[in-house]
């Protein structure tokens, strides 16, 4: 299945080399770089997070909890294929219905999948693909899945709509982490597509922890969904840890650059970015502009996932 799917992108590569039809990316560094790094800039204009990292209990106000439980329980619909839902409920292995999925608390292995960005956190935008939605697709895809083809995994969304966590861009990123918190989650997986300055990268990066208490076993997971979306054929670039530029510990170590990365090691809890490939690249594009390329990469993290976390087949 994936050579067949693996020739058809080529052929659809070409035609998107030879149209040049990669001319309608905004490339303004704000929308193009990813979302931690805004976080940053707010950091760096006030002391208030570093408390927040080393905090080890849930303080969100009853109000945000209440919409943290919600999102957890509210089926996935509207801005993805209703068609893909229902062909992942013919073709699973098992009864349950995608449409009505309420994840289990006490499933073996819980997993929280993050849909980057959503409603006023705009991600990368090319040609008018979006990535906030192309995260939500691969999300929900990647979620149906797993609960359709596994016994042992319950799965989370931090958002199953386009919607933002909160309009704050740092309580919106610290939020997703409290929800990988509140499910008790094993892993999240931040969902995401990249964009470069000049368009002219290519290929699938996963950012780490570098935190003794998550790093390893981060670096596995993201190398078995690296590995499933190599066998599709995007570039491998394999695992990465960035340091921030203004963090640091009490000991002078810098904290992880990315907020994800941050706040789930905060937590003892492997939050792992995947960016999946460059929205903004005439080799990658393939990938993304059709449905089938965006199915493929979200049963490539599934497939990673399982095989890292020895899921059970139905
Ligand atoms: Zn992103």
């Amino acid at each position: 299945m994936y050579g067949r799917i693996t020739r058809a992108f080529k052929v659809l590569i070409s035609v998107a080399a030879v149209a040049g039809i990669l001319t309608g990316c905004i490339s303004s560094s704000s929308t193009l770089t990813d979302a931690p790094e805004k976080l940053e800039k707010s950091i760096s204009n006030g002391k208030s997070l570093i408390p927040d990292i080393t905090r080890d209990t849930l303080t969100l106000p009853d109000k945000e909890l209440a919409s943290v439980d919600e999102s957890l329980k509210t089926p996935a619909k509207s801005t993805v294929s209703n068609k893909t839902e229902e062909k992942e409920d013919v073709i699973g292995g098992s009864l349950i219905d995608p449409a009505k999925y309420v994840p289990d608390p006490s499933a073996r292995i819980k997993i929280v999948l993050d849909p980057g960005h959503g409603g006023v956190h705009s991600g990368a935008v090319c040609d008018g693909l979006r990535e906030q939605d192309l995260n939500l697709k691969v999300a929900i895809l990647c979620r149906n899945y797993l609960i359709t083809h596994y016994s042992d995994v319950a799965v989370f969304l931090t958002r199953s709509t386009d919607r933002e966590l909160n309009e704050t861009l740092k309580i919106d990123l610290e939020e997703r982490a409290n929800v990988a918190e509140f499910a008790n989650a094993d892993a999240l997986i931040s969902l995401h597509f990249n964009a470069s300055e000049n368009h002219d990268a290519n290929g699938a990066i996963v950012y780490v922890s570098k935190r003794d208490n998550v790093n390893e076993e981060s670096g596995m997971l993201g190398d078995a969904i690296l590995k499933r979306l190599e066998d599709l054929g995007i570039e491998n670039h394999s695992i990465s840890i960035r340091d921030s530029n203004d963090l640091f510990d009490t000991s002078g170590n810098p904290y992880d650059y990315y907020a994800i990365n941050r706040h789930c090691a905060a937590k003892d809890i492997p939050g792992i970015i995947v960016e999946h490939a460059y929205i903004d690249s005439p080799i990658d594009r393939g990938f993304i502009d059709s449905e089938e390329g965006l199915a493929a990469i979200a049963e490539a993290d599934a497939l990673g996932i399982a095989a890292h976390f020895e899921l059970t087949l139905y």
